[in-house]
């Protein structure tokens, strides 16, 4: 496997000879980027210090078999508003525009055509619950009953979707990004990640660059990292919302009501595995295939993405953070099971695991994209306030209604970057 990401070149050290830069921006993900480009547009001097050794955080995009796969995001959610579709659109990228295959049962194996219909019914009584009638503890399980036949084939959607299952979902954060959302979702087939990797081009990265504290100090900021000292006029911080509950970077002075709002918006997981087909034709192209239906623990099956000869496998919510503890073999045994009890025990044999992502266990990000607790949709205003004139938080966590996306992180980085720039050049700032 080979990584498309390599060093850009750009890369610098943070202590390299090039003065102090006016803002360090906190991480090399969707929200760093699009701050960096902003500020550097608006004629500010920036470094992204990012602690891993390549850029994208959660956009990730990897070579295999010669083709581009994307390991993190992957859809262009809400794409005819999304700034990242027009930004693609405007290079000229490749851009996939066709119906994702979610909803559809390959041949309905195992779930009859009736039973499809019931369990999107299903789902749409539980969205005109949370809109007519939300339950006053703003927990979106307390919406449908324990024992409703469709409950288990809800939490699955809950777990693929929000990476949690319903009883750790706020209605009021879920609703908040529904409403907003559109149907057109999109795709990069040349990879999500590398595009928003790409978009870095130009500006100086620090890479495998840790920060582990971030100081208020005469005329700025001091950002101790792993590799020395950075001073700047300000800073933007975009790490994911656990790695700033966690504390893993000291503030100074402490900034509890930001910390704490991070805790209330904890990261769900979800985890892919890729598999090679060695006889493609068994399927069709662009096909679909959900587990099971008697539980919340199952897995969804993208069949050839793209016509490619791969199956992507969708693990979310409690399944996907029990798989992940238990390994990687563990992991890929559970997706053979389950393609072997959908399409016969002969397929499995014609799959080699090509890549098992473990997005709970990369330390600097620890999971695959936030919801708010119940009771605390409000923590997303309160993580997105700039809480000092030299010190703000980007990222996907701080979107009121794209939080948990690619574009909704870009677009915190934009806003942050306006506010940075606006306290640097003395300009008024609209908050
Ligand atoms: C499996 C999966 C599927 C997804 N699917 C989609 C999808 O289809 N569409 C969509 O829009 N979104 C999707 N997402 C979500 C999307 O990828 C994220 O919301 C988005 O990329 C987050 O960007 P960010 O900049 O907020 O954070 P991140 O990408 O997490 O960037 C933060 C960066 O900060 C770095 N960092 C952390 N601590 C430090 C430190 N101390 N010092 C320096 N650097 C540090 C991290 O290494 C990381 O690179 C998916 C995510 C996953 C995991």
């Amino acid at each position: 496997m080979s990584d498309l990401q390599t060093a850009p070149s750009n890369a610098v050290s943070p202590s390299s000879p090039r003065g102090e830069p006016d803002v360090a921006i906190v991480g090399a993900g969707a929200a760093g980027i699009a701050a960096a480009r902003r500020l550097v547009e608006l004629g500010s001097s920036v470094l992204i210090l990012e602690a891993l050794p390549r850029l994208g955080g959660r956009a990730h995009t990897v070579e295999l078999h010669g083709l581009p796969v994307d390991l993190g995001c992957g859809w262009l959610h809400s794409a005819e508003r999304n700034p990242l579709a027009a930004l693609a659109e405007g290079q000229g990228r490749l851009l996939d525009r066709s119906e994702g295959a979610w909803r559809r049962q390959l041949h309905d194996i195992d779930f009859p055509p009736r039973e499809q219909r019931d369990a999107w019914a299903a789902y749409m009584r539980l969205g005109e619950r949370l809109r007519r009638d939300p339950p006053a503890s703003d927990r979106a399980s307390d919406a449908v009953a324990a024992d409703d036949p469709w409950r288990p084939f809800l939490d699955g959607l809950s777990s693929f979707v929000n990476g949690v299952e319903l009883d750790q979902l706020s209605v009021r954060d879920f609703l908040a990004y529904d409403d907003a959302a559109s149907e057109a979702n999109w795709r990069l087939p040349g990879g999500y990640g590398a595009f928003i990797a790409d978009l870095a081009a130009g500006l100086p990265v620090a890479l495998s660059t840790r920060v582990t504290s971030i100081a208020e100090a005469p005329g700025g900021v001091v950002l101790e990292t792993d590799r020395g000292a950075v001073r700047a006029r300000a800073a933007i911080v975009t790490v994911s919302s656990d790695v700033l509950a966690r504390g893993d970077i000291r503030l100074a002075p402490a900034l509890d009501d930001h910390l704490h709002a991070a805790a209330a918006l904890p990261l769900g997981l979800d985890n892919k595995i890729l598999l090679a087909m060695s006889e493609p034709d068994a399927v069709p192209a662009e096909s679909h295939l959900l587990g099971r239906l008697d539980r919340a623990g199952t897995g969804s099956y993208y069949l050839r993405p793209f016509g490619r000869p791969l199956v992507e496998v969708f693990l979310g919510g409690a399944l996907a953070r029990d798989l992940e503890a238990a390994g990687d073999a563990a992991a890929v045994d559970f997706a053979l099971r389950e393609l072997g009890e959908l399409l016969g025990s002969e397929f499995p044999a014609s799959l080699t695991p090509l890549v098992v992502t473990r997005w709970g266990a990369e330390r600097t990000i620890s999971g695959s994209y936030s919801h708010a607790r119940p009771g605390r949709a409000d923590a997303r205003a309160v993580l997105a306030r700039p809480p000092r004139p030299w010190l703000c938080f980007a990222g996907e966590a701080c979107s009121a209604q794209d939080y948990s996306t690619a574009h909704g992180a870009w677009r915190s980085g934009l806003d942050a970057a306006d506010w940075i720039a606006a306290g640097l050049h003395g300009k008024g700032r609209a908050t």
